[in-house]
């Protein structure tokens, strides 16, 4: 009989279960704060999300005004030294003012080296599957590594799994997709070009002016993100059988003039919490795209001599989110709302791929193009030592449209790991976090809290 003892007989400061971009950056921050920080990851690489070739959306409001900084600024500028970035490159008359492409496996490397350096303990192929939680306090956590399960204790934990799979095992109130249906936003498998002429694919393809940059030891400037449909195409995709609509719409990124990132497939009625489904979603998406790449070879000027590689694993949008102390709503963003103890800005519009899998709704942020994240958002009700970051923080269906998009993630995933390292240090519950401690060491972080961030403060 399995009768597990302790993987780490040790206890950490801060345990972070999940290594997308938001467990990356909370634990770089957790570890910069000093503490002791172990990093959980099933998958055997870092980068969840990240890792399957998206642009990182969005660091400036759309009229230019930079609001996001801190780590996920500091990790651009990194991946620009490396040529796994170009920076945040203007989108003529686009949705947003600007693009940030950052090439996967370069981030996963940098940031790897990154957490190497600040002392974090990465355990790979290791899942968070329960926690021993009483009256909101968790005591340690239950996970499944490559041969053998068990426990890991931490002083305070942060759930960065996307789908709040550590808040849920310690009893934390949550949402499972949309209030009252239940239904979730739908899945879409990544997939990587090779051997593309990119300037000729963007002709073909792009119905708007794309974003184009130019990169050190690249003679030409490279059209790094356009987007379209593949309306001109609908009667040969439906004889090919890729998709069962017309007008599929798609995005493509990259850093390279020979590859392209292409957004191009989606399956809606998965739940991601369901590894059936997921799997049933993995094979399915797989064939989609491979039909897909077929097609664009032999239709599609640029693609003639292209490899195409479908992502290894199916990207979720939308899941499990928790209940926090406040929940961010649509008005919010809808207003640019400004709170007092704001832990950043977010910018990205409302992105809701709606769960019938047939349409896409953008809704701008107001007021002054962005919002503040109330730490709040971050302490699920009735917790004590728990924080949840990026996808799965407090927000409503509309509100995770905007908050699910990586730079947000990256924005609370430093907050979360500045906030769990000051209260395993101080030995307060993580709601009793006064914001005269949390937000100067941000701000010394270099995160940004917004012009007013000081008089609200204060007021
Ligand atoms: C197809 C698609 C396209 C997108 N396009 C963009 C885009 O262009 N720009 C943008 O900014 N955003 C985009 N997004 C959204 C964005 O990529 C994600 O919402 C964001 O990366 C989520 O980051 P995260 O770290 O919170 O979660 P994830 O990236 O999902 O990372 C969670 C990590 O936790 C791990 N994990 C899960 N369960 C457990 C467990 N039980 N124990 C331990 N670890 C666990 C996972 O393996 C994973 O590594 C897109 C999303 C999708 C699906």
């Amino acid at each position: 009989m399995l009768n597990p003892g302790y993987l780490i007989e040790d206890s950490f400061d801060v345990l972070v279960a999940g290594a997308g971009v938001t467990g990356i950056c909370a634990a770089l921050a957790a570890a910069r704060q000093g503490a002791r920080t172990v990093l959980l990851e099933p998958r055997p690489f870092i980068g969840g999300n990240a890792a399957t070739g998206l642009c990182i959306h969005t660091y400036k409001t759309k009229d230019g005004r930079q609001v996001v900084h801190g780590l996920a600024q500091e990790i651009v500028d990194r991946l620009i030294e490396q040529g796994g970035a170009v920076g945040h490159v203007p989108l003529p008359d686009g949705y947003v003012h600007s693009v940030t492409p950052v090439d996967a496996d370069l981030f996963r490397m940098e940031t790897t080296a990154m957490l190497a350096r600040e002392g974090v303990t990465i355990l790979y192929n290791t899942a968070l599957i329960d926690a021993d939680a009483r009256d909101g306090r968790v005591d340690r956590v239950l996970v499944c590594s490559k041969s053998r399960l068990g426990y890991l204790k931490a002083k305070v934990f942060v759930d960065a799994t996307g789908d709040a799979d550590l808040a849920t095992r310690a009893g934390a109130p949550v949402r499972t997709g949309w209030a009252g249906s239940g239904a979730m936003q739908p899945v879409s498998m990544m997939m990587r070009a090779v051997s593309v002429d990119n300037a000729k694919a963007c002709a073909a393809l792009a119905e708007k002016p794309p974003a184009w940059a130019r990169k050190k030891g690249v003679a030409e400037p490279i059209p790094v993100y356009f987007h379209g449909t593949f309306t001109r195409w609908n009667a040969i995709l439906r004889e090919l059988g890729v998709y069962d609509h017309d007008d599929h719409q798609f995005w493509t990124n990259t850093v390279w003039p020979d590859q392209l990132n292409f957004n191009g497939s989606r399956m809606a009625n998965i739940d991601g919490n369901d590894p059936l489904a997921l799997s049933r979603a993995t094979v399915e998406l797989t064939a989609q795209l491979q039909k897909l790449g077929a097609f664009l070879r032999a239709n599609v000027d640029g693609f003639q001599r292209a490899s195409f590689l479908p992502n290894a694993f199916v990207g979720v949008r939308e899941t499990r989110n928790v209940t926090g102390l406040y929940e961010l709503n649509e008005n919010d963003i809808r207003i640019g709302a400004k709170f007092h103890d704001t832990v950043g800005q977010g910018c990205f519009p409302v992105d809701i791929h709606h769960p019938d899998g047939k349409s896409q709704e953008h809704i701008d942020i107001g007021g002054d193009g962005a919002y503040d994240i109330p730490y709040r958002t971050l302490v699920p009700k009735g917790t004590e030592n728990l924080l949840v970051a990026g996808r799965c923080i407090s927000v409503s269906n509309y509100a995770h449209g905007a908050t699910r998009n990586m730079a947000p993630c990256m924005t609370t995933g430093e907050a979360a790991g500045i906030a769990a390292a000051l209260s395993a240090r101080g030995g307060n519950a993580c709601a009793d976090l006064p914001m005269n401690k949390l937000q100067p060491a941000l701000l010394a972080a270099g995160v940004f809290l917004g012009e007013a961030a000081d008089e609200r403060r204060a007021a």
